[in-house]
């Protein structure tokens, strides 16, 4: 099974939504592998935002995700990366479909809640960047055989 790296940001934990951005992963049938609280830093943003790093908003980027501690997860299940970009909605929250995080929770480009590896490829590359094996669980979810089909699992 895939698995994907989420962080929850820091507008999330001020606006009390932790519960409400966990809830919608849950609620689609993803599995909890792991989960922490991080403080960020200059150097981990650096190498998480790189694609942003020359962008003139950049600084503004860290400084947000630096303001308070971010919840990092990792999420395990059946093309878990795409079906957590679709829950996350468009990187504008104002332009994000209902029904999504970002959609139904924000109203901002950069306080948008939420943070989720973009491809396979690159949960591969984040999900060790925030967890050390031993940071990461397997376990059977009882619940599998009513969230997939025999053949799916
Ligand atoms: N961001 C921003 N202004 C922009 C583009 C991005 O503040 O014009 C922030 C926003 O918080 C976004 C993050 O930088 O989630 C990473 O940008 P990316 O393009 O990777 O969007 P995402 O993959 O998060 O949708
Ligand atoms: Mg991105």
């Amino acid at each position: 099974m895939e698995r994907t790296l989420i962080l929850i940001k820091p507008d999330a934990l001020q606006r009390g939504l932790v519960g409400r951005v966990m809830s919608y992963l849950e609620d689609k049938g993803l599995t909890l592998v792991g989960n922490k609280m991080m403080q960020l830093d200059d150097s981990l943003l650096h190498e998480h935002y790189a694609h942003l790093v020359d962008k003139p908003f950049f600084k503004g980027i860290a400084d947000f995700m630096k303001s308070t501690p971010v919840i990092v997860q990792c999420w395990e299940g059946q093309e878990c990366v795409e079906v957590v970009r679709k829950l996350c909605g468009v990187t504008n929250a104002r332009e994000a479909a209902s029904g999504t995080i970002r959609g139904d929770l924000g109203m901002s480009v950069q306080s948008n809640l939420i943070h989720a590896s973009d491809s396979l490829e690159t949960a591969k590359v984040e999900v060790p960047r925030f967890f050390k094996d031993d940071e990461l669980f397997s376990y059977d979810k009882k619940n599998y055989e009513y969230i997939y089909a025999p053949d799916e699992k």
